[in-house]
């Protein structure tokens, strides 16, 4: 059974390998390829972790890859991606949702040139004080760019951590344990192939449902598994409902093609990038205040606005729907105060908004 206290310590002869051993022989027979990870026995490239760290949030492995590669491809260096433009970087980040994300990258790059000379800082410390890096993020630029020992603990990790000590506090409040059990058993050597080894473990066996304990290399020191019950944990409490909010979106469609767009406020959800006019659903008082009957009186234009179903997207805090209105509109018609005409082949729209031209295209012509 996993032991804190020992679990680092290097196995006397005959005696059973570490966590930490046991782990690393494993990854190096079955580490995933990634784009962004180096091959084995070279060292990574800060600024490739760092860039796949921040896309990684709250994002699956296949849903970054194509941004990644479209990032590296466009911008190859941190100095790179520090000049370039804003709208430029938002609009190649369109689509991958929690947009304050690519707004800290680009406020991060120009930090790393401005105060650091194009270099990432190597330690902990420093690297937490650059812009959108949290405690997992510098911790694992630490381990896995620079070889610094830090103790790496994502969703994944939090999970092996919970089953390997089965501890029975619930989450959230667990997490200063788990912290404190994942820095007992992280090791001294090798701590960046470590980190990813944890990782990969999480990804591909200690899965949250039906993990694959048989061909773990770690379930000989595993409690969950000893005690034939992994999946429960880490344990939840019971989750809250997701509040709903509604609201209108108005499609203006000119006769050429051309849709009525607006860019969003800088700061908030999906501050900075391109929308459709909408009416208000940034609060709940605003969304529980909308009138179906009433929202064509919000639209941005006088026009003979027809419904045309609805759009639905879920967001982290909520869901949304959206009531879809689409008016036909003459070409010389100026565009309002704030909003302009766009192509939407040039746009880079976030999720919600897709899905409302998708409704849009879907009405009857
Ligand atoms: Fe996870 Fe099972 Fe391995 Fe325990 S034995 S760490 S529950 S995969």
């Amino acid at each position: 059974m996993i032991d804190a206290e020992t679990a680092k310590s290097p196995a006397a002869p005959n005696e059973r390998p570490s966590h930490a051993d046991e782990l690393l022989s494993w990854y190096d027979r079955h580490r995933r390829k990634l784009p962004w990870r180096a091959l084995p026995g070279k060292r990574a490239d800060p600024y490739a972790v760092w860039l796949s760290e921040i896309m990684l949030q709250q994002t699956t492995v296949a849903a970054v890859k194509p941004y990644y590669e479209t990032f590296l491809a466009l911008w190859p260096t941190v100095g790179d991606l520090a000049t370039a433009p804003i709208e430029d970087v938002m609009k190649a980040w369109a689509g991958l949702g929690y947009y304050s994300r690519a707004r800290n990258l680009h406020l991060c790059a120009r930090t790393v040139v401005e105060r650091f000379g194009g270099r990432f800082p190597h330690d902990y410390e420093n690297l937490l004080s650059l812009p959108g890096v949290g405690a997992y993020t510098a911790a694992a630029i630490a381990s896995i760019a620079f070889e610094t020992r830090a103790v790496v603990v994502d969703g994944n990790v939090e999970r092996v951590v919970a089953r390997l000590f089965a501890i029975e506090t619930e989450m959230p409040a667990a997490r200063p344990e788990i912290r404190r059990l994942a820095d007992t058993l992280t090791p001294e050597a090798r701590p960046g192939d470590y980190a990813q080894a944890m990782m990969d473990l999480g990804a591909t066996i200690c899965t949250p449902r039906k993990p694959a304990c048989a061909l773990c290399p770690v379930n000989a020191g595993c409690r969950a598994f000893a005690a034939g019950e992994p999946e429960r944990y880490p344990r939840k409490a019971a989750k809250a409902a997701r509040p709903s909010r509604r609201g209108a979106a108005f499609v203006a469609m000119r006769d050429d093609g051309a849709v009525l767009v607006e860019q969003r406020p800088p700061k908030g959800l999906l501050g900075g990038m391109v929308g459709l006019p909408t009416t208000d659903w940034s609060t709940k008082a605003a969304c529980s205040a909308y009138r179906p009957e009433q929202a064509i009186a919000a639209a941005p234009l006088d026009a003979d606005w027809r419904p045309s179903g609805f759009a639905e997207h879920v967001f982290t805090h909520f869901a949304l729907r959206l009531d879809v209105y689409v008016a036909k509109i003459g070409a010389s018609r100026p565009a309002p105060a704030g909003m302009r005409w766009a192509d939407l082949t040039a746009e880079a729209f976030p999720t919600v908004f897709r899905k409302v031209l998708e409704a849009a295209h879907e009405a009857p012509g």
